[in-house]
């Protein structure tokens, strides 16, 4: 029985670190059913909140849709504002923002979130072909 969860587990990490990073519980379930279509829905949802307490992957929301992001170390994110996508930003996350705050305020910071929003590429390309 540990042996299973474990593996089901593992199924569910492989498709929230693979192609598409930052996906919603449903997406993740969708993946999984191509290969494993006897993994119910609740055991989707069981797997990615043990995985989000293990810190092994992370969990944005956005108007109260949760995606969850293969990449736990902190990073900042793109947000199409056209079609909902969620990219990696490729800047550096800034933990002196953090560290200053901390000394300002005496209280320990944990990290902070940034999102830019944006027009994502593919987006920009179906709008200027119209
Ligand atoms: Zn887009
Ligand atoms: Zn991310």
């Amino acid at each position: 029985m540990v042996y299973r969860q474990t593996k089901q587990r593992e199924e569910v990490l492989q498709i929230v670190q693979g192609v598409n990073k930052h996906m919603t519980a449903e997406e993740v379930f969708q993946e999984i059913s191509k290969n494993n279509p006897n993994m119910g829905i609740a055991t989707v949802y069981r797997n990615l909140n043990r995985l989000v307490e293990m810190n092994i992957i992370a969990r944005i929301v956005d108007k109260e849709i949760c995606y969850y992001d293969g990449n736990s170390v902190p990073h900042y994110h793109l947000h199409c504002a056209q079609c909902g996508k969620f990219q990696d930003a490729p800047v550096q996350y800034n933990k002196q923002l953090d560290t200053d705050l901390e000394k300002q305020l005496g209280i320990e910071i944990l990290g902070h979130n940034v999102t830019f929003e944006c027009i994502c590429e593919e987006c920009t390309k179906k709008t200027k072909k119209n």
